[in-house]
């Protein structure tokens, strides 16, 4: 199995630990954009976004309510954004599903 958050998320390589359940972990990101910079993943692995059906509907609801978990437990009262990268034009880089939490700064909009 040669998928990097697969590996992190089965311990074979290290992260640090925000927050886990039986469907996801979260953990920090090695690269943080945003002094709160926090990635959630599901423990299955899926792709990205492109592969998503109607079975995924409970998981992705999962991760979005996960993600506002988080988020207040970071304290993130003042606002926060949730991107979710996806394939070549989304710039996504890791091909493991994954929610981007970033916070703690104003974000700006829009995106580069
Ligand atoms: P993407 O560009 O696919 O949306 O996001 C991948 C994210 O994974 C990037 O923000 C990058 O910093 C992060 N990342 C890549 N490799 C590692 C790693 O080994 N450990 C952790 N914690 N984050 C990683
Ligand atoms: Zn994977």
């Amino acid at each position: 199995m040669s998928c990097l958050f697969c590996k992190i998320v089965d311990g074979t390589i290290l992260s640090t630990a925000i927050y886990q359940d039986e469907l996801c972990y979260a953990f920090a990101d090695i690269h943080p954009m945003a002094p709160v910079h926090v990635l959630i993943v599901p423990r299955e692995h899926i792709g990205s976004m492109l592969e998503l059906t109607a079975g995924d509907k409970d998981l992705m609801g999962h991760l979005a309510i996960a993600a506002s978990q988080i988020a207040a437990q970071q304290g993130l009262t003042n606002g926060y954004r949730v991107v979710i990268n996806t394939g070549e034009d989304g710039g996504q880089t890791v091909e493991h599903l994954h929610l981007h939490l970033l916070g703690r700064r104003n974000l700006g909009w829009p995106p580069g």
